[in-house]
């Protein structure tokens, strides 16, 4: 190879490296979030797929939407039937544990998460409201089957740091809960970490993505 062969390939080999560092966070293979969307037509199954890539209808409001008791939580909040019965079963089980496991949001409304969004979108711009919420009919809180929980330190963004924590990553299965938005899933869920976040899918399934250490997505893959 001569002098000038040489040169060349060492400045391929650096153009490829700037390309590669640049590019590293673009998921090329992955889904295209918020590109291809699939209006969903059974919203009303347990383990229905809610995200950037599936849309509820607008007008879809759950069929079965109940009143948590007010022990568990911050004010009137609602879940569909079978999602709050186990929500209520699991913060009584930990309480008598000690813990303290308090819904702050449940069920929201297709208008209610437009108007969520749009708030975060007049603040800070679209990217920062999709780096934060989800857009109407992308929240899986409008299927009445989402809660975020807050523990005994009263904060649902510090529940990570809270006592409840811990025994809630490891036993929330048990009742049917999952983690949705795990840390390092983010290029499958399309969501940010939050562990705050979980989704009724029923005992079963929830044991399955839970043994597996799956996301709801990689579940419906299978
Ligand atoms: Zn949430």
């Amino acid at each position: 190879m001569n002098e000038e062969t040489f040169k060349k390939c060492v400045y391929v080999v650096l153009f490829l490296l700037i390309a590669i560092f640049f590019t590293k966070d673009i998921n090329f293979f992955g889904p295209k979030f918020y590109r291809d969307v699939t209006e969903i037509e059974d919203s009303k199954e347990l383990t229905v797929l809610v995200n950037k890539n599936y849309k509820l209808k607008e007008d879809y409001i759950p069929p079965d939407l109940e009143q948590i008791s007010l022990d568990y939580a911050t004010d009137e909040k609602y879940m569909r039937r079978e999602a709050k019965e186990a929500f209520e079963h699991l913060s009584e089980d930990a309480r008598q544990m000690g813990y303290q496991i308090i819904a702050t949001s449940t069920y929201r409304s297709y208008d209610y998460q437009e108007k969520l969004y749009d708030y975060y979108v007049q603040m800070k711009g679209q990217d920062y409201a999709d780096s934060c919420s989800a857009r109407p009919g992308h929240s899986e809180h409008q299927t009445g089957l989402a809660v975020d929980v807050m523990g005994s330190n009263q904060d649902y963004d510090l529940f990570e740091q809270s006592i409840e924590f811990n025994w809630m990553k490891e036993n929330s299965h048990k009742y049917g809960f999952i983690l949705r938005y795990p840390s390092r899933k983010e290029k499958i869920t399309g969501f940010k970490y939050e562990p705050w976040h979980y989704r009724y899918v029923g005992r079963e399934v929830a044991t399955i993505i839970y043994k597996n250490n799956w996301t709801l997505e990689e579940y419906k893959e299978q």
